[in-house]
């Protein structure tokens, strides 16, 4: 006869041991159903808001759809309330008044909707062998190289010296054209392939093809310029000029698709940090907000340090927690401190993933590992947690409780090697008004490339954390 009985070893292995499995294990074909649908809508919507602007654009729309209002057409607040704030067309922030009051603390998730990408720079337009170009600058963190020979589009607004806003998107639609950075044949790349990765392609190469076609005319000196001007003007109304007050950017012409054979992946341009955002997003809206009111922080200029006034760091967040306390009647001297200090929050960004083809970078036993679940980064920082935000063990002892409560999957890991390098995210400018903070995110592959990829558990993973936070932090 079988011994089925267990071993007090297998007993007190169970018992003791943080076993991690894949998510994918665990997962009833009803979870896995709901995974694939929240995946496709995530995928839909990124594909609808490449940049921070038009992530502004779609949210407000879903809001305004469910009965959120802007909080500038707002008197007074009371539980229940739902209010947004946009700041610049960049960045948002959104409320949901709880029933508690706000001086007792918020509940806040705090993503950033700003991707790497390339800028054209002001004086964009120039021509050189009958070819036009578009002069860029890059934004945020990018390995220059991956960035030639893909297709590209250009998004973004020029606004003319009368104030109209002209809104541009093109080379998403099928009909559209695209454009591209091109890059030398091997025939004839002896010498820069000799270079290294970061030195291959030079920032001042990242010059954007955008048109061949001389106008016909013998007396002028730029056709092609010309004739891409007469274009724009036809099209846009604008003249060169107005280059000068535009932010186009340029982002990957190509759309977020599921991956692998079981297409239990994403991939798509902009994950960093749009997964988290739109998870927060969900979030907000499907919670049930009954105690601490609930807060969604969507920030912009993450890539780049969080500066400026739609940088986490300006004071715009800070004037819309007192817009909350002056239109719900709470208000008085120094309250926003005591309620930074009465608030936590998870800091909602993607963190690199445990790729097993670059394992070098990894402990293995403290990185993220795909479809393990939502990503916890107690510190971020390098050489020595140097410049991070440190979570502190009672918070994330509370966090846990939440989610172990809700068998929601979750791993608490590290980005990289101890003194491979670091990184940061927007906790550390929370963290210093008082609040406690974690990072708290959906794992990434090739992170800041034009194809980011993450998994589809992780991913909703992430939603159904910032979901039960609101509900029971
Ligand atoms: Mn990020
Ligand atoms: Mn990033």
């Amino acid at each position: 006869m079988e011994n089925t009985e267990k071993t007090e070893g297998k007993r007190l292995e169970e018992e003791l041991f943080n076993s991690k499995k894949s998510g994918w294990e665990t997962a009833s074909d009803e979870e896995k159903g709901m995974i694939f649908k929240f995946s496709d809508e995530y995928m839909d919507f990124l594909n609808r808001s490449k940049t921070e602007r038009e992530f502004v654009v779609s949210a407000k729309t879903i809001l305004d759809q469910n009965g959120y209002r802007d909080i500038k057409d707002v008197e007074t607040l009371s539980a229940g309330d739902k209010v947004y704030s946009i700041n610049r067309d960049k960045s948002m922030y959104i409320a949901v008044i709880g029933n508690s009051r706000l001086e007792e603390g918020l509940n806040l998730v705090g993503a950033h909707i700003d991707s790497p990408r390339l800028d054209i720079k002001p004086n964009a337009l120039y021509e050189d062998t009958e070819l036009a170009y578009f002069n860029t600058q890059y934004y945020g963190g990018i390995k220059k190289y991956q960035w030639t020979a893909i297709p590209l589009s250009i998004h973004g607004v020029i606004v003319k010296t009368n104030g109209e806003k002209v809104y541009v998107n093109i080379g998403e639609n099928e009909d559209d054209p695209i454009f591209t950075i091109t890059d030398l044949l091997p025939h004839l790349a002896q010498e820069q392939m000799k270079k290294t990765l970061s030195d291959g392609i030079d920032g001042e190469d990242l010059n954007l093809l955008i048109g061949n076609m001389p106008y016909k005319d013998e007396g002028i000196n730029e056709k092609v310029k010309l004739n891409i001007l007469k274009l724009l003007n036809d099209k846009y109304g604008i003249k060169e000029a107005d280059f000068l007050s535009s932010e186009l950017e340029i982002v990957p012409a190509f759309n977020a698709r599921s991956l692998g054979f079981d297409k239990s992946m994403v991939a798509g341009y902009g994950q960093d940090d749009k997964v988290c955002a739109y998870g927060a997003l969900r979030a907000i809206m499907e919670a049930n907000v009954q105690g601490k009111t609930a807060v969604c922080i969507l920030a912009d200029k993450e890539e780049i340090g969080s500066m400026g006034n739609t940088g986490m760091m300006s004071q715009t967040f800070d004037n819309f927690i007192a817009e909350l306390l002056n239109k719900s009647g709470e208000n008085r001297p120094n309250l926003l401190n005591k309620v930074f200090c009465s608030s936590s929050m998870l800091s909602a960004d993607v963190g690199a993933v445990y790729d097993p083809i670059y394992a070098s970078v990894s402990d293995r036993t403290n990185a993220a590992l795909s479809a393990y679940g939502v990503s916890f980064d107690k510190y971020t920082g390098g050489k020595g947690k140097s410049g991070g935000s440190d979570a502190n063990a009672e918070f994330i002892a509370k966090v846990r409780a939440i989610l172990e409560r809700n068998n929601i999957r979750y791993q608490i890991t590290e980005l990289g090697r101890v003194d491979v390098g670091g990184g940061g995210t927007i906790a550390y400018i929370l963290a210093d008004k008082g609040i406690e903070v974690i990072d708290c995110g959906v794992p990434v592959f090739s992170m800041h490339s034009p194809y980011e990829v993450t998994s589809k558990f992780d991913i909703y993973s992430a939603y159904r954390t910032y979901k039960v936070f609101y509900e029971e932090a």
